[in-house]
């Protein structure tokens, strides 16, 4: 089925432990719609300035990314985030965040954008992804992540939109800023239960994800890694191979939506492992096959009787 995604295209400055970029191409539209690209067709609504040359439009042709929404502006420069990472990477510290053309960006979807199945509302200015959301005909389900930045700076407009969305994906630090609780499954439960949503991921980095409905928690480890290259597009990655499979399946019901977590990680898994997109790139469906019968170990017991 089809799938919408919009957010920022970028180009980032990173460094971490293990290596550095002054200027690699990034955005939560980039890692999300290459990392749902392996099961679905997204479509992009963005914008990008006239320093995004074909080097960069060519990552998503290669995996067969519908520009058809993609502005270019001759006369203004690519969203810009730089930020670094210590430690043990658990937080991305921004160190400068230049909207440039997203800053009046104001999209007009074509026919076709406005008539997508699946719509990812990925990180970029919450006035924006209310725009979309408001263009849309009928979706089938619309995710939305967010981050920091945004609930610091715009709360009101967020707010606003996560009344209107069916699952809201974010991860533990954003939980507790946006709600004040310190603990997780509190802030949680009152997140669901304040917005109206039928579904919230809470992200918890390298300890997994968990997933909160009205009646049920589910909870997954992430991939045990001893190298974290890069975890910069992680969360995007994740978003992107959940929303893909899900497109895939067109089905929205819990054990879809699990299975889309269990896709997520393991896409997670392989961008963290590599540079920026490196890796996101270049693995083929055999691998992330292999990836997914490591992963049922690491998590299946068998029966147990006391
Ligand atoms: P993640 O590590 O998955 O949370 O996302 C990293 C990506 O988010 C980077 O490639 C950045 O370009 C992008 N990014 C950083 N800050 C923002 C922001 N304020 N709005 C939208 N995208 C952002």
């Amino acid at each position: 089925m089809s799938l919408l995604i919009v957010g920022s295209l970028a180009f980032d400055s990173v460094k971490t432990p293990y290596a550095a970029s002054d200027k690699m191409q990034g955005g939560a539209a980039t890692y999300s719609s290459v990392s749902a690209s392996y099961f679905a067709k997204p479509h992009i609504v963005g914008i990008v300035g006239k320093d995004f040359t074909d080097n960069e439009f060519d990552l998503y042709k290669r995996h067969g990314i519908n520009l058809g929404d993609v502005e270019r502006v001759a006369d203004g420069l690519t969203f810009f985030w730089k930020g670094y990472y210590e430690g043990d990477m658990g937080t991305a510290y921004t160190e400068d965040t230049q909207l440039n053309v997203f800053a009046q960006f104001n999209p007009k979807l074509s026919d076709e954008a406005k008539n997508k199945d699946y719509l990812f509302l990925a990180n970029i200015d919450p006035d924006i992804q209310y725009n979309v959301l408001k263009q849309m005909k009928k979706p089938k389900l619309v995710l939305c992540d967010t981050m920091n930045f945004w609930i610091e700076s715009k709360l009101p407009s967020l707010e606003r939109l996560i009344r209107e969305i069916d699952m809201f994906i974010i991860n533990d630090g954003e939980a507790k800023l946006l709600t004040g609780e310190s603990n997780v499954i509190v802030a949680a439960k009152q997140i669901l239960k304040k917005y109206g949503l039928k579904y919230l991921i809470v992200k918890k980095g390298e300890h997994g994800a968990m997933l909160f409905s009205a009646d049920s928690i589910f909870s997954i480890p992430a991939l045990p890694l001893e190298t974290v290259v890069d975890p910069t597009g992680a969360g995007d990655t994740f978003a992107g191979g959940l929303i893909g499979y899900v497109a895939l399946k067109d089905d929205i019901s819990i054990e879809t939506i699990k299975k889309g977590m269990v896709i997520g990680t393991v896409m997670s898994s392989f961008t963290v492992s590599a540079l920026g997109t490196k890796k996101i790139d270049k693995v083929d469906k055999n691998e992330i096959n292999v990836k997914i019968k490591d992963y049922k170990k690491l998590i299946h017991f068998g029966e147990i009787n006391i």
